[in-house]
């Protein structure tokens, strides 16, 4: 039993839909107060409505977090709505795909930006209010996706996934005097929003090469990340933790093949 995190301010990038949303429902149903952070206002303030509506404090706020200002005022709404950060989850992302022998240097910036500046911008506009609490944490959704493993297409992705492990490793030394710990959630392949419509087929496909032969719910993500946010993970920095279901574990075509029994 973890210490409760109730009255806890957080913040969750990119927390309209999916992954985030996911992360803002546990945090609040923990009893922790969620700045809802999404571009769209509409969209980040419906999330958290539906948080409300469940009975969690939770408010919505539009931020594009590849912008320093828009990162700098999103600390702000936090400080001024819940009296602090506690909690930072940034989250946001995007995946678009491109395959490397197409793809312009725009496509590559895009991607860059909105993944792994937007990590940056997001810490460093949080880390007075952190560094006042005395026990900061700040979790970054990564992917399995650069780290790990390479997937045709997602080479830009890749290395913005790959580089948020990069900058977590010296933030993390640098933010340490400062008692604030920095980790990494690195998912698999998590059933969201985004998945609705991508037709049973797909589904399938992806679910063959997870060896707990489903995909993850966003909760899978939420639990881990509440983890390293809580007391009881202070010593732990700089660290990550991969939720895939096994899925970076099958060595081989036949030891994928073996999974099916
Ligand atoms: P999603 O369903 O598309 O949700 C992305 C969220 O981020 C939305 O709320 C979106 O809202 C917001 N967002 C995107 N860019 C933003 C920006 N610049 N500023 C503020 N908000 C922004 O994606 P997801 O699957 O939950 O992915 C969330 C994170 O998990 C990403 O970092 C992704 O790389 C990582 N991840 C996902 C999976 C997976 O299987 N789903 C696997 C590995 C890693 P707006 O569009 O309204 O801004």
């Amino acid at each position: 039993m973890l210490t409760s995190i109730a009255g806890r301010s957080v913040i969750v990038t990119g927390a309209s839909r999916g992954i985030g949303r996911g992360m803002a429902r546990v945090f609040a149903a923990k009893g922790a107060k969620v700045l809802v952070v999404s571009r769209d206002q509409a969209q980040a303030d419906a999330a958290a409505a539906a948080i409300r509506d469940e009975g969690g404090s939770a408010s919505g706020f539009a931020a594009d977090v590849a912008d320093a200002g828009a990162a700098a005022r999103m600390a702000e709404a936090a400080i001024d709505r819940h009296g602090g950060i506690d909690i930072l989850c940034a989250n946001a992302g995007i995946f678009p795909g491109a395959k490397l022998s197409e793809m312009t240097l725009e496509q590559w910036n895009h991607v860059l930006s909105n993944n792994l500046s937007s990590t940056f911008l997001s810490v460093s506009a949080c880390i007075p209010a952190l560094a006042r609490t005395g026990r900061g944490r700040i979790v970054i959704t990564s992917s399995i996706t650069g780290p790990i493993t390479g997937s045709p297409g997602w080479s830009h992705y890749g290395a913005s996934k790959a580089g948020q492990l990069g900058f977590m490793r010296t933030a993390a030394i640098e933010l340490a005097p400062r008692g604030i710990t920095v980790n990494a959630v690195l998912p698999g392949n998590i059933r969201t929003e985004g998945l609705d419509g991508v037709g049973g087929d797909y589904i399938a496909k992806m679910t063959a090469s997870v060896p707990q032969g489903r995909l993850g719910g966003v909760e899978d993500i939420a639990y881990a990340a509440l983890f390293f946010a809580s007391d009881e993970a202070g010593y732990v920095t700089g660290q990550t933790i991969v939720v895939d279901g096994g899925q970076v574990l099958p060595e081989s075509l036949s030891a994928l093949e073996e999974m099916g029994g």
